[in-house]
């Protein structure tokens, strides 16, 4: 995960996060062992900015297509004075991980400060399926 800690950190470094002040990154390698990276990008009416975890599948898509499946992801952010911070993926972003691969090595700061893997199933054990969702 060395690698993607490395393109997380770089990404973070692009984002932009005037308002909470909490810079992400995330890189990810997909099935082809092909890289992505992305960051979050914020915006003065909060709901309307975006997960770094998201913006990095959002370049995979381009890249690869919608067939992309996600091998590992890690995540990386730091406050404004470059504190490391936790930062587990969002709920939004577990589903859309989940999306694109059923066992995803997820790769975070956690709360206890030490680095964490998850694997996306463990980190979403009752994932929204809509195929599931018909009576
Ligand atoms: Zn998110």
């Amino acid at each position: 995960m060395t690698e993607l800690i490395e393109l997380a950190e770089a990404a973070l470094r692009n984002s932009h996060a005037p308002y909470s002040r909490f810079r992400v990154g995330a890189a990810l390698r997909s099935q082809a062992g092909h890289v992505y990276s992305g960051c979050n990008v914020e915006c003065a009416s909060y709901p309307l900015g975006g997960c770094a975890e998201r913006a990095a599948i959002a370049a995979a898509v381009l890249a690869e297509g919608p067939s992309l499946r996600i091998t590992e992801l890690h995540v990386v952010a730091r406050d404004d004075s470059g504190t490391l911070r936790s930062a587990a993926p969002c709920g939004a972003c577990r589903q859309l991980i989940l999306e694109f691969s059923s066992d995803a090595v997820i790769g975070f700061l956690g709360h206890d400060g030490k680095a964490q893997r998850w694997s996306i199933r463990d980190l979403l054990p009752a994932a929204f399926n809509l195929e599931s969702q018909s009576a």
